[in-house]
């Protein structure tokens, strides 16, 4: 009881701050598109079924049409092929979808190269200076890729070899999956691999190591630059849906502004 209200009056009192680490969802929400002979997600859409007329006299309401993996959302195990005995989305214990927030701020590195790739002396080096990364922790790599998210071809910046985008390497992937204790993975940009990772080994590293070992990702974070490097606290809200690989989800984090 009192905990609770502790948290309340620090909140009313903005000595806890709620920073929204989403992106909004409308048409214009970066989406994936895959190769022929693969079905690509549907982009967001939203179906007018009245708007305060004949249809609905006093109503307005829609149809939502969109891909699992569409703008901010969660991977959840049973996305990838490592991890088809796992959770689906409805499954997820929901003490995993809150916990410590860390954030390997990695944006100079991912400006002067797009492919850069954080590498587990990266996280090491990282923990000799902010401590341990506790466990249930949500790891969060901030890149600035944020700042592309409302420009489909920034935020792929793709070329004829495919995709530019900043990630994670397989030796680094394998090592979060299998040694440490962490909850999940965020990221900014549109997939928790980087964009060249369909030439690593494994394919997709990210995608194998992280769900086949029980783990989780999101993409398309923003606003990881409000948020300090350790002390923060994460929220995961996907919809529970039945059978998901994943869901678009609100996310955002509790901030000490004392
Ligand atoms: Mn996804």
């Amino acid at each position: 009881m009192a905990l609770l209200n502790d948290l309340l009056s620090s909140l009313s009192a903005g000595n806890i701050e709620i920073v929204d680490l989403t992106n909004k969802l409308s048409a214009t929400t970066p989406g994936l598109t895959l190769p022929e002979p693969y079905a690509s997600p549907h982009p967001f859409e939203l179906e007018e079924l009245a708007a305060y007329d004949d249809r609905g006299p006093v109503w307005k309401q829609h149809n939502i049409h969109v891909g699992e993996h569409t703008g901010t959302h969660l991977d959840v195990p049973i996305h990838w092929i490592t991890g088809r005995d796992g959770s689906d989305v409805s499954e997820l214990p929901l003490g995993r979808l809150i916990g410590p927030a860390v954030v390997l701020d990695f944006s100079a590195e991912a400006s002067a190269n797009s492919d850069f790739l954080l590498e587990t002396s990266h996280v090491k080096a990282w923990e000799e200076k902010h401590g341990e990364i506790p466990d249930n922790a949500w790891l969060l790599l901030r890149t600035g890729w944020d700042s592309y998210a409302q420009d489909q071809d920034k935020f792929l910046n793709a070329d004829e070899t495919g995709p530019h985008t900043p990630g994670i390497s397989a030796e680094c992937a394998k090592w979060l999956a299998e040694e440490t204790k962490i909850s999940g993975v965020g990221v900014e940009t549109l997939g928790i691999d980087a964009g060249q990772a369909h030439g690593m080994d494994p394919e997709m590293p990210m995608h194998y190591y992280l769900l086949g070992n029980d783990k989780y990702g999101i993409t398309s974070l923003q606003n990881l630059a409000k948020l300090p490097s350790t002390g923060a606290v994460i929220v995961v809200s996907p919809l529970p849906i039945v059978g998901g690989t994943g869901s678009p989800a609100r996310v955002y984090a509790l901030v000490d502004r004392n």
